[in-house]
């Protein structure tokens, strides 16, 4: 018999969902400060095409940094190795909005999930597209199986209005000569790619790809396995920003999380997981949905970095 999926989920949710709520609902885009700290959601895309999901799966949510893996995808699709001239892809041990590295290294981004390096990935797709905003939005619609997705208009402008410290890192990087469009251009495309919402089950299915070596499963090819593998690492040694560590000893998946409260995880081989809890823990990581996925990997068993 297979393995049970649907119970495992189940079983997950209902344990945290009884665990008081720790941490906090993202209050520094004010529009995000609005959600409810109690929803709580799990969706897993299986390779093999089956999805299972419990609680709030189908509640849209803003990705905020999950969009970064998609850019990052997007990126290396059109930049190929090039891209790592533009970011590194080290842990930075620093919080995802920090500055002090920058200046350390010659505003050389650590890796293209702190803001820094997604900033700069964002650029590298403006450089590229006529209107990025719009490919950004079709790629992600195209990998999770809508035909349109729109952006949360109130969480744009609210970021947009407190984004000061992401246009200061982008001048930042102008300065050293690493960005080569407009700043408040390459801002606003990022904090619109930022403001889409998606749900659990849209997460994990654009995902997927990831888990199935590159490929959708109607085997259309996203990465080749050498970038997938990549990818991975990346999200690996870097998806979580400074609480990293934590996250691999406890889970020990590659992942990407978000200041909405989500977190998608990959398992290599068999399929992509997405939660949703919006307070978060003060690396800016969900609490309840590290809590989530600490509970799942236990359970599968899965090594390190290896599964
Ligand atoms: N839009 C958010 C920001 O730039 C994204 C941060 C996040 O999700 N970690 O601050």
């Amino acid at each position: 018999m297979s393995y049970d999926y649907q119970s495992l989920l189940d079983r997950v949710h209902a344990t945290v969902a009884a665990q008081p709520i720790r941490g906090k609902v993202a209050d520094y885009i004010p529009a995000l400060a609005r959600v409810d700290g109690r929803r709580f959601g799990l969706a897993l895309a299986l390779t093999d095409g089956r999805v299972f999901s419990a609680g709030e799966a189908d509640e849209p949510f803003s990705i905020q940094s999950m969009s970064k893996l998609f850019t990052l995808v997007m990126a290396q699709r059109l930049y190929g190795d090039d891209l790592w001239q533009r970011v590194g892809r080290e842990p930075s041990g620093t919080a995802f909005n920090s500055l002090v590295q920058l200046e350390h290294e010659d505003g050389f981004p650590r890796n293209p999930f702190i803001n820094a390096g997604a900033l700069a990935v964002t650029n590298a797709l403006v450089s590229r597209y006529a209107q990025p905003e719009r490919a950004i939005l079709d790629f992600l619609a195209s990998l999770c199986g809508r035909k349109k997705i729109f952006i949360d208009e109130d969480v744009a402008r609210s970021e947009e209005q407190h984004g000061d410290r992401n246009r200061a890192i982008a001048y930042f990087l102008k300065a050293h000569d690493r960005f080569e469009n407009d700043v408040a251009e390459v801002t606003r495309t990022y904090f619109r790619q930022c403001a889409i919402p998606l749900t659990c089950r849209e997460l994990a299915q654009a995902a997927l790809f990831l888990a199935n070596n590159g490929t959708t499963l109607d085997g259309a090819r996203v990465l080749s396995p050498v970038q997938t593998r990549q990818t991975l690492a990346v999200m690996l040694t870097c998806g979580l920003y400074d609480g990293v560590g934590d996250f691999v000893f406890r889970v020990g998946l590659p992942a990407k999380s978000g200041v909405g409260g989500g977190i998608i995880a990959i398992l290599p081989g068999v399929g992509s997981l997405c939660v949703w809890s919006p307070p978060l823990d003060a690396r800016g990581n969900s609490a309840r949905g590290i809590d989530a996925l600490e509970l799942i990997a236990a359970d599968l068993a899965v090594v390190p970095g290896v599964l």
